[in-house]
């Protein structure tokens, strides 16, 4: 059997008074006549990156609006994740496609996880490219199904995508979040949703500024001086090292900057120490880098008091599904830098809520320009953070969700 995630409890009524009663009553609308749905959502992991953070909100909320929600997560060994990481890598652009090996691995555990999933669900809805399979081959298991991708497919190794797409295109409804990543011939209905923050999560809720510099300064941070900050896995897609260059040529203006890389493994991400180190060999013992990651006691809170308490956060992304941490760091006010790519011009209005950059150099002038003006840091900061509540927080995407189970429904 495939193991179902414990996820705890939530009250969509705790968002009233940050979403707004009228979106609130919408979701409540939407969610009456779904009432005893049987929806499973499967994943490769239950920890690190963004698929599991939005489904520890989501799933919890669903139930608590009276649907039968689980969420269970794939088995694989280290040969199905290899497979799966180079997979993600060629879906995103990388040059080189599984071997013959490789796509026999992902299908059979796609064939082992099949077997063993549990049948009689309503609805089905299968994230991301690792367990993308199910559907083709264990289609009676579930009444409906829905592929959500969460990856930047707008340029895709051709091989890879070719290889894919007989299993991801019947999938009566996919989920991309932006029409610019979804590949010609799917057949069955595509919708276009971003992901969203969970405000109430112990990352994202409010934490006073002297409790925020707490933490950081437990962290070995110098709280009295500028802190620049990036939170991510350790991906080459995530560019820490252009952070690294484009602190570089920051201090050479503010000596006392000091930048904080923080980031988290995750269980299905085995590439991410070899970077890890990578990234820590970039620093070459400059003290005023700290590189943090969760096996360093980096939780929840902490990746809070970082995006908090720092003047600056950054999102310098090569290649980027969404970016969680963009509207994450919004959120807390604070202005935000990020690459001009995949979901990041969504949640980063350029020169009005923070900046879109393409290179180290901007990253390092747009850098210099919010630490040497902080009020400027706070008016994008303000702005930034009424933009993620009005689009990307957790009840509007609660919202989309019941919509498109709403739809099924009728057609089943
Ligand atoms: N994250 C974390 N700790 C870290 C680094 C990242 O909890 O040290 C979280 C981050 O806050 C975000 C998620 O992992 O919620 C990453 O999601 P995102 O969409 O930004 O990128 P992905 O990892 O899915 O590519």
């Amino acid at each position: 059997m495939l193991q179902s995630v414990a996820v705890g409890s939530k009250s969509l009524a705790d968002y009233t008074h940050i979403s707004g009663r009228a979106l609130i009553e919408e979701v409540r609308e939407l969610a009456r006549p779904l009432q005893g749905l049987r929806v499973l959502h499967v994943s490769a992991t239950a920890f690190g990156g963004g698929v599991s953070e939005i489904l520890y909100t989501q799933v919890p909320l669903m139930r608590d609006l009276g649907l039968d929600c689980d969420w269970q997560v794939i088995y694989g060994r280290e040969e199905f994740f290899h497979a799966t990481k180079l997979l993600h890598n060629a879906l995103q652009g990388a040059p080189h496609d599984l071997t013959e090996d490789e796509w026999r691995c992902w299908r059979l555990y796609n064939e082992m996880n099949g077997r063993e999933l549990a049948g009689g669900w309503d609805v089905c809805v299968v994230h991301d490219p690792q367990p993308a399979a199910l559907y083709r081959l264990v289609p009676d298991k579930a009444r409906g199904w829905v592929w959500r991708c969460h990856i930047d497919l707008s340029t895709p190794n051709a091989a890879t995508i070719e290889h894919l797409l007989p299993y991801i295109r019947e999938y009566p409804h996919s989920i991309f979040h932006l029409r610019d990543y979804v590949p010609n011939g799917m057949d069955g209905k595509v919708h276009a949703v971003p992901p969203a923050i969970d405000p109430l999560a112990p990352k994202n809720m409010a934490l006073a500024p002297a409790d925020a510099a707490y933490v950081c300064e437990q962290f070995g941070i110098d709280v009295e001086r500028p802190l620049m900050c990036q939170v991510s896995r350790f991906d080459p897609w995530k560019d820490p090292l252009g952070v690294i260059d484009a602190y570089r040529i920051v201090k050479e203006e503010i000596p006392e900057v000091q930048l904080a890389l923080v980031g988290s493994m995750a269980s299905d991400d085995p590439e991410g120490w070899d970077f890890f180190t990578e990234t820590i060999a970039h620093a070459d013992g400059d003290q005023d880098i700290h590189i943090l990651n969760n096996f360093n006691n980096v939780g929840a809170i902490e990746v809070n008091a970082f995006q908090s308490h720092a003047n600056l956060l950054i999102q310098k992304s090569t290649r980027e599904g969404f970016g969680l941490t963009v509207s994450e760091g919004i959120w807390k006010g604070r202005p935000f830098i990020g690459g001009k790519v995949g979901g990041i011009p969504l949640q980063v209005q350029d020169g009005e809520t923070g900046y879109l950059v393409s290179s180290v150099q901007e990253c390092a002038q747009r850098s210099l320009a919010i630490l040497g003006d902080p009020e400027l840091g706070r008016v994008l900061g303000r702005k930034g953070k009424e933009y993620v509540r009005a689009h990307f927080l957790a009840p509007r995407y609660l919202r989309d969700y019941l919509r498109i189970f709403t739809e099924l429904q009728s057609a089943t």
